[in-house]
């Protein structure tokens, strides 16, 4: 079905009207279990801290890292407003959502400001969406009720009755089958630790299957945040809990004390919406192309993920916007895509659009940089011989990351974006990743000479996502190298780049 941005606005428009704000339940009022985490630095005092690359050769010198940061915020403040209008507890840039659109219609105008060509918005059905109303959780011991502030369900947990449950609450530990030996956890709310490093021991879907009547998540990350999980297929409600609101809870069962959880989660499954690609162009010498994709969704601010993408593709497209036309040999398209925070098959309807139509998008393609996360703050967590376990440690770097430059099959690319991370101090794993890392260069790279740095750090989809996790250092430098990248991949004609037919997908 196509549908006008006229069309595609009204829609989303009379969304957020019946996707109302109804959470305010006694439990918001309770006493917290535990405070929440904050952001622990703010922009304006972070911004000398970080390390600054020596730029020698001044190449590239109107990238501005800053102005990048201000792009971030800009996005921040459409979440925020969903979350000040729409819903305090699931908010962010959610597909489908008012939020979404705004989000699109707001780098619209960016690609305005710029004057690119053939701009427009590309809308998308979705198939039903999850949307959680409201929820609360609180936890009752020795007569004292509390609210369990961090608990925030797994995307497409299925929720409660209005009235509620009210359960025993249990602990398993990490969940193994040691852990529920001898357990008898039917019909109980089950507590499970879990930790960055352990391999994953399917503990969620074990509980689930043992009769567990709800689920909680504590994930062993210094503090207390909320934190939206991906998916998992469990049938009773399942939650994130911070670490502090987990070790809270144990110490209950330690004490002897038998706590009992009042759990409250109203689910809408919300029909008829609609997500959208932004795209816009500016030409260059020949009908021979290079893309810059960026996801535009996540959940709460989603500053790296990935705020931080779109704003390093806008200032790519400014700074190509400032170089000469005939100085610009392939045509750069732009596109900012739905993403991947989704309900339905494959987790991204642009993206598998993009695959689907490949061969007309990519035929004269010689790069398709993914900006993804390009910049995240270096945190360390429990620092030996530091006795501050229960904190998040901040350094003055930005981190390495996953990276992924065409493969082995396409050795000349790598080496120019090896190079590109060298000259601008982009540090990287040793090795590439074999395939584009998870993120929206995963469902395409088969199909482009594809290029991508990411990461995945402490922060990564919780609610302390902030602008402050965002060093602009990194944000400077890796979009330098994109330009070095795009700018060296242009000295190459395409059939250096294009696969042999029948080049398998690990190569
Ligand atoms: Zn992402």
């Amino acid at each position: 079905m196509i549908i006008s941005n006229t069309d595609y606005r009204r829609l989303l428009l009379t969304l957020s009207v019946f996707l109302p704000a109804v959470y305010t339940t006694s439990a918001q009022e309770l006493e917290p279990l535990r405070p929440l985490s904050k952001v622990p630095y703010q922009l304006n005092a972070l911004q000398d801290s970080f390390l600054e690359w020596p730029d020698t050769t001044n190449a590239y010198a109107s990238i501005d890292g800053q102005r990048m940061q201000t792009y971030i915020v800009e996005q921040q403040d459409i979440s925020r407003r969903y979350r000040d209008t729409v819903n305090s507890q699931y908010w962010g840039r959610i597909i489908g959502a008012s939020s979404d659109w705004e989000s699109a219609e707001w780098l619209e105008q960016k690609y305005r400001d710029l004057q690119l060509q053939d701009i427009s918005i590309q809308p998308f059905d979705l198939t039903p969406q999850w949307f959680p109303q409201s929820w609360s959780v609180s936890v009752i011991a020795v007569g004292r009720e509390y609210s369990v502030a961090t608990a925030h369900p797994f995307y497409r947990s299925t929720g409660t009755d209005t009235n509620g449950i009210e359960l025993e609450l249990i602990y398993v530990g990490l969940g193994t089958e040691a852990d529920f030996a001898g357990r008898d956890v039917a019909g109980k709310a089950v507590l499970i630790s879990d930790m960055l490093g352990l391999p994953e021991e399917g503990a969620l879907l074990r509980a689930s299957e043992k009769g567990a009547a709800a689920i909680f998540n504590a994930r062993m990350m210094p503090g207390n945040m909320r934190y939206q999980a991906y998916p998992v297929a469990t049938d009773v409600p399942t939650f994130t809990l911070g670490n502090e609101d987990g070790i809270a809870l144990r110490e209950f069962i330690e004490s002897g004390l038998a706590p009992e959880l009042k759990i409250k989660l109203d689910i809408d499954i919300v029909s008829g919406l609609q997500t959208a690609m932004v795209w816009g162009s500016l030409p260059g010498q020949t009908d021979e192309t290079i893309y810059v994709m960026a996801h535009r969704d996540g959940f709460f601010d989603a500053a790296g993920d990935n705020a931080s993408g779109v704003a390093s593709m806008i200032e790519l497209a400014e700074y190509y916007v400032g170089i000469p036309a005939e100085e610009r040999r392939r045509t750069l398209i732009f596109i900012g895509l739905d993403g991947h925070h989704n309900s339905g098959p494959g987790f991204g309807v642009g993206r598998m659009w993009l695959a689907a139509n490949h061969e007309s998008l990519f035929d004269k393609t010689a790069l398709l940089i993914n900006a993804e996360h390009p910049s995240t703050v270096q945190t360390i967590v429990r620092p030996r011989y530091l006795n501050r376990d229960e904190e998040i440690v901040w350094s003055n770097s930005y981190t390495a990351f996953h990276w992924y430059a065409g493969g082995s099959t396409r050795p000349e690319l790598n080496q120019i974006a090896l190079n590109a991370f060298r000259e601008f101090g982009i540090s990287t794993y040793l090795e590439p990743n074999p395939r584009a890392p998870a993120g929206d260069l995963s469902r395409v790279f088969q199909y482009v000479p594809g290029l991508t740095t990411t990461d995945y750090f402490h922060y990564f989809h919780s609610e302390l996502e902030t602008v402050e996790t965002v060093p602009w250092t990194g944000l400077q430098n890796t979009t330098k190298a994109y330009a070095r990248i795009i700018d060296e991949v242009n000295k190459l004609d395409l059939d250096v780049l294009k696969r042999p037919p029948g080049t398998g997908l690990d190569q």
